[in-house]
């Protein structure tokens, strides 16, 4: 997807000269979201951002589904059984409701707003996700990383992290990976990442200062925000290449709004992804979707889960081609 607005933005190519650089306003992309059904007998729905067509990843980010608020007494909440994962990192941040978390290491954790859980799959793990019983809304964002190829069998973990937040002038912000706004995530990443959530007070406008080597993505909770010139509707993800020293948000609302912004460096490597797996070709796919079928060892086993493991879907007929991202402005 490129910019929706009829009224396009300005913006320099190549380095600008010194006197310049601070007219110089972020291009921004805006990626729609796709309802998408989690699956499973109940089938809560997700607003996927990424991956699409026009985007794979940014940074190492390769996979954004922001949800509800969802009723749980209407939707069933979350129930996703145990179901496998390779070559990638989970990030689960709420906005409200609690997930049970438990995965083949013997994870078991509540994961609860404001707090972050990692886990990095490797080689192989699984795990599942339910809401539980005190749960009434359900809101929140599940965000995978892609591992570069010299860590895609980092050994599997999980992590937890709660950050502190930083409050600025118009915003509340809490950085759950990486450095942003003053504060840095002692949480280890890959690759050079960002990820925190901005809340911002009624009708702010903040420029943060951001890494120019960074491209950064802007998911819009509750808004409209303006990001740098580009208006994003809830659930629209905005997207800015390396380049940009800062990045202003804007809260076109009368309520406080929410975000989360992602960021890192161009990540660099072309990547095949399917279903809960990401591999270099497409012979990586299948031998990972035949360990999960035959219960290898590879995935280990989750304990605790009331109920059968995802099985995994028919691959296509055809070869699956690696991505990378379309080629820059
Ligand atoms: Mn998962």
């Amino acid at each position: 997807m490129s910019n929706v607005e009829t009224e396009q933005t300005e913006s320099y190519c190549g380095t600008p000269a010194d006197g310049e650089r601070s007219v110089r306003v972020p291009h921004v992309d805006v990626l729609a979201p796709r309802d998408v059904p989690l699956g499973g007998p109940r089938a809560m729905k997700v607003r996927r951002t990424l991956p699409q067509r026009g985007r794979t990843l940014i940074g190492a980010w390769c996979f954004a589904d922001h949800y509800g608020p969802d009723d749980v007494a209407v939707t069933g909440g979350m129930d996703v059984a145990p179901h496998p994962h390779t070559g990638l990192q989970t990030v689960s941040w709420l906005f409200s409701g609690e997930i049970e978390h438990r995965d083949s290491l013997g994870s078991h954790a509540l994961v609860r707003p404001g707090e972050l859980n990692l886990m990095t799959g490797g080689y192989g793990i699984s795990h599942s996700e339910v809401s539980t019983a005190h749960t009434t809304l359900l809101h929140g964002v599940q965000l995978w990383v892609a591992l570069p190829e010299q860590h895609r069998y980092a050994e599997r973990d999980f992590q937890h992290y709660v950050p502190g937040p930083v409050r600025i002038a118009g915003a509340e912000v809490r950085v759950f990976l990486g450095s942003f706004a003053g504060d840095v995530s002692p949480v280890a990443t890959f690759t050079p990442l960002l990820g925190a959530e901005i809340v911002l007070e009624p009708r702010a406008a903040v420029t943060f200062t951001v890494d120019p080597g960074f491209e950064h993505g802007l998911l819009v909770d509750h808004g409209p925000v303006r990001m740098a010139d580009t208006l994003l509707r809830p659930a629209e993800l905005g997207y800015t290449d390396p380049g940009n020293d800062t990045l202003t948000l804007t809260n076109e609302s009368d309520d406080s709004a929410r975000t989360v912004l992602l960021g890192g460096t161009p990540f660099g490597e072309q990547i095949v992804m399917w279903w809960n797996f990401i591999g270099r070709n497409h012979e990586e796919i299948v031998r990972a979707r035949e360990d999960w079928q035959n219960a290898s060892q590879r995935f280990g086993t989750v304990e605790g889960y009331d109920g059968d493991r995802l099985p995994a879907p028919v691959l296509p007929n055809a070869v699956i081609a690696p991505r990378g991202n379309p080629p820059r402005h």
